[in-house]
């Protein structure tokens, strides 16, 4: 039986961990769609390639090999080869990655991708991101925002990196792209038809289990 569940939200909700952990419950395949706007960032940095050449920024895009994994057990991500997994999680590719997902042409690729990856699942997986409810997998069975408060998304954000930034820099990993990702896809808003899950106030696995019960 087929099963997309879409699951859209902003950095610090939450969503990579929630959305593992419910594709491993329901044994269904993962895909961290933020990898891939990430890996194609880490390749316009290594290869010298400039945000503000649209043109160059969309090329890299359909003619980069993204190989990432499809499955909540395993993490990696590989750009032509080279095993980027840990590198796009730096935050100079967290600083820099709206620039890509600003680009309509790229964009439009990586979304392509993506409903390709799905396609070959068989339709049996738990797909994360900015755009999934409403883009990339608009006829998916469950549809879904996962929010928390700002508050509780910097604490989270704070604590993954380990508490060594201070809380500007931390505004600026999560405020500031936040805002810079709403200027392309609105992402804090459900669509029709679309659940929100609020997590500020719930643990992981109660997070988990609200997901599981919608
Ligand atoms: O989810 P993550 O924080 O890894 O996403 C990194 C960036 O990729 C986001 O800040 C956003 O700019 C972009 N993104 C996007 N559309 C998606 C997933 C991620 O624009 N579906």
């Amino acid at each position: 039986k087929t099963l997309v569940v879409a699951i859209d939200g902003p950095s610090g909700s939450g969503k990579s961990s929630v959305s593992k952990a419910v594709a491993k419950r329901l044994g269904l395949g993962f895909l961290d769609t933020g990898a891939m706007y990430r890996a194609l960032t880490w390749h316009c940095i290594n290869g010298q390639i400039s945000f503000a050449n649209a043109a160059a920024v969309e090329h890299a895009a359909r003619s980069l090999n993204i190989d990432l994994s499809l499955t909540p057990e395993k993490d990696f991500v590989k750009v032509n080869g080279i095993n980027v997994t840990g590198p796009i999680r730096e935050p100079d590719i967290s600083k820099a990655v709206s620039a890509v997902a600003t680009n309509l042409g790229a964009r439009a690729e990586l979304v392509r991708r993506q409903q390709v990856l799905i396609a070959e699942s068989g339709n049996r997986m738990v797909v994360e991101g900015r755009d999934i409810t409403t883009v990339v997998a608009p006829q998916a069975e469950v549809r879904l925002i996962l929010t928390a408060s700002e508050e509780a998304r910097m604490r989270r954000r704070g604590l993954q990196l380990g508490g060594t930034l201070s809380a500007a820099a931390l505004e600026e990993q999560v405020l500031a792209r936040d805002l810079k990702d709403s200027a392309v896809v609105d992402f804090q808003q459900a669509a029709d038809g679309v659940f929100t899950v609020d997590s500020s106030e719930l643990d992981f696995e109660q997070t988990v289990d609200a997901v599981l019960n919608v």
